[in-house]
Protein backbone atom coordinates (compact mmCIF):
# COMPACT_ATOMS: atom_id res chain seq x y z
CA UNK A 1 0.00 0.00 0.00
CA UNK A 2 1.37 3.56 -0.89
CA UNK A 3 1.25 6.49 1.26
CA UNK A 4 0.01 9.21 -0.30
CA UNK A 5 0.89 12.89 1.74
CA UNK A 6 -2.31 14.97 2.06
CA UNK A 7 -1.89 17.95 0.36
CA UNK A 8 -3.44 20.13 3.19
CA UNK A 9 -1.40 18.53 6.02
CA UNK A 10 1.67 20.64 6.37
CA UNK A 11 3.62 20.49 9.50
CA UNK A 12 4.85 23.88 8.98
CA UNK A 13 1.75 25.40 9.39
CA UNK A 14 1.67 25.21 13.14
CA UNK A 15 4.73 27.41 13.31
CA UNK A 16 4.70 31.21 13.93
CA UNK A 17 6.43 33.99 14.52
CA UNK A 18 6.22 36.19 17.07
CA UNK A 19 4.93 39.42 15.69
CA UNK A 20 4.81 41.77 19.32
CA UNK A 21 4.84 41.78 22.98
CA UNK A 22 2.54 43.81 24.99
CA UNK A 23 3.55 44.17 28.41
CA UNK A 24 0.36 45.31 30.84
CA UNK A 25 1.83 44.66 34.40
CA UNK A 26 5.46 43.00 35.61
CA UNK A 27 3.96 39.42 35.02
CA UNK A 28 1.34 39.61 32.76
CA UNK A 29 1.61 40.51 29.04
CA UNK A 30 0.17 40.07 25.35
CA UNK A 31 1.43 37.48 22.67
CA UNK A 32 1.03 38.76 19.22
CA UNK A 33 1.64 36.03 16.50
CA UNK A 34 0.08 36.31 12.15
CA UNK A 35 -2.88 35.93 11.49
CA UNK A 36 -4.20 31.91 12.24
CA UNK A 37 -4.65 29.97 8.84
CA UNK A 38 -7.28 27.81 10.93
CA UNK A 39 -10.65 29.26 12.09
CA UNK A 40 -11.69 29.24 15.48
CA UNK A 41 -14.90 30.11 17.56
CA UNK A 42 -14.29 33.00 19.91
CA UNK A 43 -13.86 31.09 23.37
CA UNK A 44 -11.83 28.44 21.93
CA UNK A 45 -8.35 27.99 23.10
CA UNK A 46 -4.78 26.45 21.72
CA UNK A 47 -2.16 24.12 22.72
CA UNK A 48 1.10 26.21 22.71
CA UNK A 49 4.55 25.22 23.09
CA UNK A 50 8.16 26.95 22.40
CA UNK A 51 10.35 25.06 19.69
CA UNK A 52 12.52 22.71 20.94
CA UNK A 53 10.89 22.21 24.43
CA UNK A 54 8.39 19.13 24.97
CA UNK A 55 6.21 20.68 27.44
CA UNK A 56 2.87 23.06 26.13
CA UNK A 57 0.02 24.77 28.15
CA UNK A 58 -3.52 26.11 27.25
CA UNK A 59 -4.42 29.52 26.24
CA UNK A 60 -7.52 30.68 25.17
CA UNK A 61 -7.28 32.73 22.19
CA UNK A 62 -7.77 37.21 23.47
CA UNK A 63 -7.65 38.45 19.72
CA UNK A 64 -11.56 38.49 17.88
CA UNK A 65 -11.92 35.71 15.72
CA UNK A 66 -11.59 37.97 12.39
CA UNK A 67 -8.92 39.74 13.83
CA UNK A 68 -5.87 40.57 11.73
CA UNK A 69 -3.38 39.03 14.42
CA UNK A 70 -3.91 35.85 16.92
CA UNK A 71 -3.72 37.23 20.46
CA UNK A 72 -2.79 35.62 23.65
CA UNK A 73 -2.95 36.82 27.50
CA UNK A 74 -0.47 35.33 29.78
CA UNK A 75 0.39 35.58 33.31
CA UNK A 76 3.71 34.53 34.36
CA UNK A 77 3.65 32.20 37.52
CA UNK A 78 5.73 31.98 40.08
CA UNK A 79 7.62 28.50 40.17
CA UNK A 80 5.82 27.79 37.16
CA UNK A 81 7.45 25.55 34.21
CA UNK A 82 5.95 26.90 30.73
CA UNK A 83 5.06 30.42 31.66
CA UNK A 84 8.61 32.12 32.83
CA UNK A 85 10.14 30.18 29.31
CA UNK A 86 6.81 32.55 27.52
CA UNK A 87 8.18 35.44 29.45
CA UNK A 88 11.98 35.87 28.34
CA UNK A 89 10.56 35.50 24.58
CA UNK A 90 11.44 38.05 22.22
CA UNK A 91 10.09 39.05 18.68
CA UNK A 92 11.08 37.10 16.00
CA UNK A 93 10.83 33.89 18.42
CA UNK A 94 8.83 30.81 17.28
CA UNK A 95 6.03 28.78 18.97
CA UNK A 96 4.07 25.98 17.85
CA UNK A 97 0.79 26.18 18.10
CA UNK A 98 -2.63 23.28 17.98
CA UNK A 99 -5.55 24.02 17.62
CA UNK A 100 -8.57 25.30 17.95
CA UNK A 101 -9.99 23.45 20.70
CA UNK A 102 -13.06 23.22 23.19
CA UNK A 103 -16.40 24.09 23.53
CA UNK A 104 -16.44 27.01 25.54
CA UNK A 105 -18.37 29.26 22.77
CA UNK A 106 -21.53 31.50 23.09
CA UNK A 107 -24.64 29.61 22.63
CA UNK A 108 -26.15 31.31 19.69
CA UNK A 109 -29.42 30.22 20.31
CA UNK A 110 -29.34 33.13 23.01
CA UNK A 111 -27.71 35.58 21.02
CA UNK A 112 -30.45 38.02 20.72
CA UNK A 113 -32.75 36.85 23.91
CA UNK A 114 -30.42 36.41 27.04
CA UNK A 115 -27.98 38.79 28.48
CA UNK A 116 -24.14 37.23 28.75
CA UNK A 117 -22.88 37.66 32.03
CA UNK A 118 -19.65 37.43 31.65
CA UNK A 119 -17.59 36.13 35.17
CA UNK A 120 -13.71 35.50 34.85
CA UNK A 121 -10.18 36.08 37.57
CA UNK A 122 -7.56 36.85 36.33
CA UNK A 123 -6.29 36.05 32.62
CA UNK A 124 -10.05 34.21 32.61
CA UNK A 125 -10.92 37.79 31.20
CA UNK A 126 -9.05 36.33 27.58
CA UNK A 127 -12.03 33.95 26.15
CA UNK A 128 -14.84 36.99 26.83
CA UNK A 129 -12.78 39.55 25.49
CA UNK A 130 -12.55 37.52 22.20
CA UNK A 131 -16.48 36.99 22.67
CA UNK A 132 -17.65 40.93 22.97
CA UNK A 133 -14.77 42.14 20.20
CA UNK A 134 -15.68 39.31 17.57
CA UNK A 135 -19.83 40.31 18.55
CA UNK A 136 -20.55 43.99 18.30
CA UNK A 137 -23.59 44.95 19.86
CA UNK A 138 -23.75 41.55 22.31
CA UNK A 139 -25.46 42.46 25.54
CA UNK A 140 -22.81 41.42 28.40
CA UNK A 141 -21.77 42.26 31.66
CA UNK A 142 -18.28 41.63 32.38
CA UNK A 143 -17.19 40.90 36.10
CA UNK A 144 -14.01 40.71 36.82
CA UNK A 145 -11.85 39.61 39.67
CA UNK A 146 -8.47 40.41 40.22
CA UNK A 147 -6.17 41.14 43.58
CA UNK A 148 -5.08 44.73 42.57
CA UNK A 149 -6.63 47.33 40.21
CA UNK A 150 -3.78 47.26 37.83
CA UNK A 151 -4.60 43.74 36.87
CA UNK A 152 -7.56 45.35 35.28
CA UNK A 153 -6.02 43.95 31.83
CA UNK A 154 -6.80 46.30 28.91
CA UNK A 155 -10.38 47.17 30.25
CA UNK A 156 -10.53 50.38 27.39
CA UNK A 157 -11.93 48.25 25.60
CA UNK A 158 -14.86 47.06 27.02
CA UNK A 159 -18.12 49.83 27.18
CA UNK A 160 -17.19 51.23 30.88
CA UNK A 161 -20.98 50.50 31.85
CA UNK A 162 -20.47 46.87 30.67
CA UNK A 163 -17.55 46.34 33.00
CA UNK A 164 -17.21 45.68 36.98
CA UNK A 165 -13.90 45.43 38.53
CA UNK A 166 -14.12 43.38 41.76
CA UNK A 167 -10.00 44.22 43.54
CA UNK A 168 -9.57 41.84 46.53
CA UNK A 169 -6.47 43.94 47.81
CA UNK A 170 -7.14 47.27 47.28
CA UNK A 171 -9.83 49.92 47.14
CA UNK A 172 -8.90 51.36 43.25
CA UNK A 173 -12.10 48.37 41.58
CA UNK A 174 -15.94 49.00 41.53
CA UNK A 175 -16.26 46.52 44.28
CA UNK A 176 -13.85 46.17 46.82
CA UNK A 177 -14.05 42.15 47.96
CA UNK A 178 -13.60 38.96 46.25
CA UNK A 179 -15.55 38.60 42.98
CA UNK A 180 -17.62 35.63 45.09
CA UNK A 181 -18.86 38.19 47.24
CA UNK A 182 -20.21 40.74 44.80
CA UNK A 183 -21.75 37.67 42.91
CA UNK A 184 -23.59 37.04 46.44
CA UNK A 185 -24.86 40.41 46.42
CA UNK A 186 -26.60 40.41 43.17
CA UNK A 187 -29.82 40.30 41.57
CA UNK A 188 -29.29 38.73 38.22
CA UNK A 189 -32.49 39.11 35.89
CA UNK A 190 -33.70 35.18 35.10
CA UNK A 191 -32.93 36.06 31.34
CA UNK A 192 -29.31 35.77 31.92
CA UNK A 193 -26.79 32.72 30.67
CA UNK A 194 -23.36 32.93 32.76
CA UNK A 195 -19.91 32.00 31.22
CA UNK A 196 -17.35 31.54 33.90
CA UNK A 197 -13.63 31.21 33.47
CA UNK A 198 -10.31 30.88 35.85
CA UNK A 199 -9.40 29.06 38.67
CA UNK A 200 -11.56 26.36 40.09
CA UNK A 201 -11.85 27.45 43.43
CA UNK A 202 -13.98 30.69 41.90
CA UNK A 203 -15.89 28.79 39.12
CA UNK A 204 -16.82 26.40 41.74
CA UNK A 205 -18.15 28.64 43.84
CA UNK A 206 -20.18 31.03 41.49
CA UNK A 207 -21.79 27.97 40.36
CA UNK A 208 -23.05 27.40 43.87
CA UNK A 209 -24.18 30.57 44.01
CA UNK A 210 -25.59 30.79 40.74
CA UNK A 211 -27.52 27.63 41.47
CA UNK A 212 -29.20 28.93 45.15
CA UNK A 213 -30.63 31.52 43.00
CA UNK A 214 -32.06 29.22 41.07
CA UNK A 215 -29.91 29.12 37.63
CA UNK A 216 -29.57 25.75 36.31
CA UNK A 217 -26.60 23.65 34.53
CA UNK A 218 -27.63 24.63 31.23
CA UNK A 219 -27.31 28.43 31.97
CA UNK A 220 -23.74 28.12 33.47
CA UNK A 221 -20.76 27.39 31.19
CA UNK A 222 -17.85 27.28 32.57
CA UNK A 223 -13.75 26.81 31.55
CA UNK A 224 -11.62 26.02 34.25
CA UNK A 225 -7.82 27.23 33.95
CA UNK A 226 -6.12 25.33 37.16
C1 LIG B 1 -8.47 25.70 28.59
C2 LIG B 1 -7.38 26.51 29.29
C3 LIG B 1 -7.12 27.81 28.87
C4 LIG B 1 -6.14 28.56 29.52
N1 LIG B 1 -5.93 29.85 29.13
C5 LIG B 1 -5.01 30.61 29.76
C6 LIG B 1 -4.81 31.97 29.38
O1 LIG B 1 -5.48 32.50 28.47
N2 LIG B 1 -3.86 32.67 30.04
C7 LIG B 1 -3.10 32.12 31.04
O2 LIG B 1 -2.23 32.83 31.59
N3 LIG B 1 -3.28 30.84 31.43
C8 LIG B 1 -4.19 30.07 30.81
N4 LIG B 1 -4.36 28.76 31.17
C9 LIG B 1 -3.42 28.17 32.16
C10 LIG B 1 -2.17 27.68 31.40
O3 LIG B 1 -2.49 26.58 30.58
C11 LIG B 1 -1.04 27.24 32.36
O4 LIG B 1 -1.56 26.34 33.31
C12 LIG B 1 -0.41 28.43 33.08
O5 LIG B 1 0.10 29.34 32.13
C13 LIG B 1 0.71 27.99 34.04
O6 LIG B 1 1.70 27.27 33.34
P1 LIG B 1 3.11 27.02 33.99
O7 LIG B 1 3.78 25.91 33.23
O8 LIG B 1 3.89 28.29 34.15
O9 LIG B 1 2.76 26.50 35.45
P2 LIG B 1 2.82 24.95 35.92
O10 LIG B 1 4.24 24.58 36.11
O11 LIG B 1 2.02 24.13 34.97
O12 LIG B 1 2.00 25.04 37.26
C14 LIG B 1 2.51 25.58 38.46
C15 LIG B 1 1.38 25.82 39.44
O13 LIG B 1 0.68 27.03 39.09
C16 LIG B 1 -0.73 26.83 39.09
N5 LIG B 1 -1.29 27.80 38.12
C17 LIG B 1 -1.57 27.61 36.80
N6 LIG B 1 -2.03 28.77 36.24
C18 LIG B 1 -2.02 29.69 37.23
C19 LIG B 1 -2.39 31.07 37.29
N7 LIG B 1 -2.86 31.74 36.20
N8 LIG B 1 -2.25 31.72 38.48
C20 LIG B 1 -1.78 31.06 39.58
N9 LIG B 1 -1.43 29.76 39.59
C21 LIG B 1 -1.55 29.08 38.44
C22 LIG B 1 -0.88 25.37 38.71
O14 LIG B 1 -2.14 24.88 39.15
C23 LIG B 1 0.29 24.73 39.46
O15 LIG B 1 -0.05 24.51 40.82
C24 LIG B 1 -5.37 27.99 30.57
C25 LIG B 1 -5.63 26.67 30.97
C26 LIG B 1 -6.62 25.94 30.34
C27 LIG B 1 -6.89 24.52 30.81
Amino acid sequence: MTFEMQPEINLETNYYKILNIRNLTESTFVLQLPATRFKFEAGQHISLSVLGDFQSREYSIYSAEDAENLEILVKEVDGGYFTPKLKNLKNGDILEIHGPFGRFSLDKSKLETHRHIFIATGTGIAPFRSMIMSNPGLNYQLIHGVRLGNEAYEREFYDSERYLLCTSRDDSGDYRGRLTGYLRETEFDKNSSFYLCGNSDMVFDAMEILKSRGFGRKDINVEVYF
